[in-house]
């Protein structure tokens, strides 16, 4: 094997127990660009993913080389170089240098809240000054995203542009969009933050008053454009075409732009695929669920500042209990607080539980799993859940089976061995081909008639059975 081919079959080890989004953005673009003897040069197109590969990801990449080159490695070194394939460099990286010294500010954390507020405790940015970094925990599920938004802050429009946020409800996204656009506020004031929706109402009322060319001056002339839930542009058509040519602007002129929506962008129903290239053209991050560590981490900070702090066991029955996301986990806890507060009492595991029985069973609406995905799919294609799941290699079974396959992988994030044990103990190689196979269907092949029946699938997810 070539180092080529060896940096390959490294990769598609470690893909297979990362999502999609983590995935293409630490490992695109990296290649060998020496392996002599046991040392090995691995190269990366920027600082940051240096950093994050030595600190998170060697071990991984370490056990994967070792187990395909079946010798022990001494040495792996990340350095950053940018390859040349086909005439063309591959990598985005705008303004990081070659050299290896810079750092980048992962750890850093020196935003403090923002100065101004008007009454309604929303400030003139339309930035909510709760939501700063000060208190935002890191932990499993966000660290990347976290990551990714100190990054930008710091080499704003340089280092990558967009920023994609996905993740689904309740887990941070707004949150960490209005910390950036709250840190940034102290350096300039050019800063717009809006839901797509109001950027969409905005612009058909200027459109409607005359007042497009205003429009266009207020959207272009930023340095930071934070639009939180892209995906509700699907479908408006006039919006995307006006946000294309917004985007396109602040990006030629590197003037930050960082997103936000509760899916991929290539899963985002309805939007013209030349936003979608754009979305994609610098960092997707996704922000997945916390672990129960991070979940008791939210609480305690959060009933420390409601000035009601609660001993840890009491908590971690909480975190253990609210599954579905913060924002219930938040829910829960001021339902505790308050419920207290009012008897004046203080809280035991078994006033919790009473508590906590009423408030989960009004929020446990369920998260989307494989079974439901493989479930919509059978049904689609009119075919039993049992077949999909089956042995039989009919045709009218493996294509609903790949597409199945394919929905799980985006929608949910899962990893290929889960996918492959999900549909009844297939191996991880044919999920891996399975999303590949349907992935280029719908993306080199232009397989509209495909595109089309993984959105009616999708529809299916969100309406009963
Ligand atoms: P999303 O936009 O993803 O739906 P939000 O950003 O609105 O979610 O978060 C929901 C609530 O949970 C907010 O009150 C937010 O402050 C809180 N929250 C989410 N993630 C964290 C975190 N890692 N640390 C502290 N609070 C968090
Ligand atoms: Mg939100």
């Amino acid at each position: 094997m070539n180092s080529e081919q060896i940096w390959q079959a490294v990769l598609g080890e470690i893909e297979v127990n990362l999502s999609r989004a983590n995935f293409v953005t630490w490992f695109k673009d990296t290649f060998i660009s020496s392996f002599e003897n046991d040392r090995v040069i691995v190269c990366v197109p920027n600082a940051f993913v240096k950093k994050w590969l030595e600190e998170k990801y060697h071990k991984n990449i370490l056990s994967a080389l070792e187990n395909i080159t079946k010798q022990k490695i001494k040495e792996i070194i990340y350095k950053i170089e940018l390859r040349r394939t086909g005439g063309t460099i591959i990598a985005n990286s705008h303004g990081d240098s070659k050299e290896d010294k810079q750092i980048p500010p992962v750890k850093k954390e020196t935003f403090n809240a923002p100065a101004e507020n008007n009454n309604n405790g929303i400030n003139k940015f339309g930035l909510n000054p709760r939501y700063v970094f000060e208190n935002f925990i890191v932990g499993r599920g966000n660290e990347l995203a976290h990551a990714a938004c100190l990054a930008i802050i710091d080499k704003l429009g340089k280092s990558y542009n967009p920023l994609f946020i996905y993740g689904g409800v309740g887990l941070g996204k707004t949150h960490l969009l209005q910390a950036i656009g709250n840190a940034v506020a102290k350096k300039t004031d050019k800063i717009l933050y809006v839901t797509s929706e109001k950027f969409t109402n905005n612009y058909i009322q200027a459109v409607k008053s005359g007042k497009a060319k205003e429009f266009k001056n207020l959207y272009r002339n930023v340095d930071l454009l934070l639009v939180d839930d892209v995906q509700f542009m699907g479908g408006k058509d006039g919006t995307q075409e006006e946000f294309f040519h917004t985007f396109n602007e602040l990006q030629q002129n590197d003037k930050q732009i960082v997103l936000t929506s509760d899916r991929p962008p290539k899963a985002i129903p309805a939007i013209e695929s030349r936003l979608i290239s754009r979305f994609e053209s610098g960092m997707v991050a996704d922000v997945g669920k916390p672990d129960i560590e991070t979940k008791i981490a939210i609480l305690e900070k959060k009933s420390i500042e409601r000035g009601f702090p609660m001993e840890k066991e009491l908590l971690a029955y909480l975190a253990e209990h609210v599954k579905n996301n913060i924002r219930e986990l938040e829910g829960a806890l001021t339902k505790v607080i308050v419920s207290h507060q009012f008897k004046g009492v203080a809280p035991t595991l078994k006033s919790v539980k009473e508590i906590l029985n009423d408030y989960v069973s009004n929020i446990q609406i369920k998260s989307l799993t494989p079974k439901d995905v493989i479930e919509a799919t059978a049904k689609f294609y009119n075919v039993t859940y049992k077949d999909l799941v089956g042995k039989g290699r009919k045709k009218e079974l493996v294509w609903p089976r790949q597409i199945a396959i394919f929905l799980i992988r985006e929608e949910i994030g899962t990893s290929y061995p889960t996918i492959g044990a999900e549909l009844g103990g297939r191996d991880h190689t044919t999920a891996m081909h399975s999303y590949n196979k349907i992935h280029q269907e719908i993306s080199e092949q232009g397989n509209e008639k495909a595109k089309q029946e993984i959105e009616s699938i999708r529809q299916l997810f969100n309406t009963p059975y």
